[in-house]
């Protein structure tokens, strides 16, 4: 087979492929006609696809009584990819299907400390959590691991870790008891990735993820953009209040220690969310008030920096539809150009976007690779 028959090909096979995972079921005439494919390469694909077990006959579809057309579809179960969210004193596991999908996860309690037994801990956590999914070893992609750190692109290097002290060597830590081949990505990167994987029309915006740590992503042409040094986005230290309160990073007043989820709850944001329903506790809905200013306020830089849409993510994010429209009140008062605050968004992936994001990289190149 020469090169231009391979690529062509490849590019039928990828192309069908991709059609499963944006319809629930196709026949081979629906391929044929979307796809503008003759039926013996629609036939010979679905051949080759259900051979490697990644669509299957799932029904019929016609006239009872006349002949009735097979429908396949994606067969979503056939790899999986994990991806873990490494925090102070959690570590969530999930394990996310083809169709990006997430079919299981939990959340454990342990504390960080860069020492061998912790990385054998959280090898430990993930090993039960595939062997309590009854998840077929042979079927994982890989292990993505999300942590709050600027990572290099080769998806090894910790180049700046102010919260946790990853050191140099982690990527060996972790992969001296994680058996699966691993990558790792910055904690808002990868929530950025899960929110793209949703939204796959998203064009430009830019993702502010307000988690235990305040990170940022931004997406432009449809692409993430890292900037000349992979700092790009780095939203949570942007000085907000000049000698304002003390982040981590050594500078005083950025937006993180103003918005990171802990300002609000250290452990039970969902506890927090539900008494700010009903409570009269001047000293809680008065810290509110400011929580929601300074988001207003870290909102207009970005926008007047940025002009795109800005979406509020992370941990606070997924609790935010109730205070949406006050929060955007707050960003007209102070803006400059626009007339509505119609580009803030919230985010579509609520929970567990860090560790689903970090898998899903597994699953776009595995797609990439059909
Ligand atoms: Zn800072």
């Amino acid at each position: 087979m020469d090169g231009f028959d391979f690529n062509l090909r490849k590019f039928n096979t990828s192309n069908i492929y991709s059609y499963f995972l944006n319809h629930e079921e196709a026949t081979k005439q629906d391929l044929a006609s979307s796809l503008n494919l003759t039926l013996p390469t629609v036939n010979k694909n679905i051949d080759y696809l259900t051979g490697l077990g990644l669509i299957q006959a799932s029904g019929s579809r016609g006239q009872t009584g006349g002949r009735r057309a097979i429908t396949y579809s994606l067969v979503s179960e056939a790899k999986v990819a994990l991806g873990l969210d490494i925090t102070k004193h959690h570590v969530s596991c999930v394990a996310v299907d083809l169709n990006g999908e997430i079919v299981a996860f939990n959340r454990n309690w342990l504390v960080f400390e860069y020492t061998d037994s912790y990385f054998k801990n959280v090898a430990g956590l993930l090993n039960e959590f595939i062997k309590a999914n009854k998840i077929d070893e042979k079927k994982i992609l890989g292990v993505g691991i999300g942590i709050p750190a600027l990572v290099q692109s080769d998806n090894k290097t910790v180049f700046y870790s102010g919260i946790m002290d990853f050191r140099e060597d982690t990527y060996d830590m972790f992969s001296k008891y994680i058996h699966y081949d691993i990558a790792m990505f910055n904690d808002a990167k990868a929530s950025c990735f899960a929110e793209k994987w949703v939204n796959k029309d998203i064009m430009n915006t830019f993702y502010i993820m307000l988690s235990n740590n305040v990170g940022g992503a931004m997406i432009i042409n449809g692409q993430v953009y890292s900037g000349d040094n992979f700092r790009s986005a780095e939203v949570g230290h942007i000085t907000l209040v000049p000698n304002g309160r003390q982040c981590y990073c050594g500078q005083c007043g950025c937006v993180d220690p103003y918005l990171a989820a802990t300002n609000l709850s250290q452990d039970d944001l969902a506890g927090y969310f539900e008494t700010l329903k009903t409570t009269t506790d001047e000293k809680i809905l008065d810290a509110w008030e400011r929580y929601l200013d300074y988001t207003a306020q870290t909102v207009n830089i970005v926008r007047a920096v940025l002009d795109c849409d800005i979406i509020l993510g992370g941990y606070v994010g997924a609790y935010l539809e109730p205070y949406l429209a006050d929060i955007k009140k707050r960003a007209m008062k102070i803006s400059t150009f626009d007339k509505d605050a119609e580009f803030i968004k919230l985010c579509s992936y609520k929970h567990e976007s860090i560790a689903a994001g970090a898998a899903l990289h597994y699953v776009s190149d595995f797609i990439k690779t059909i």
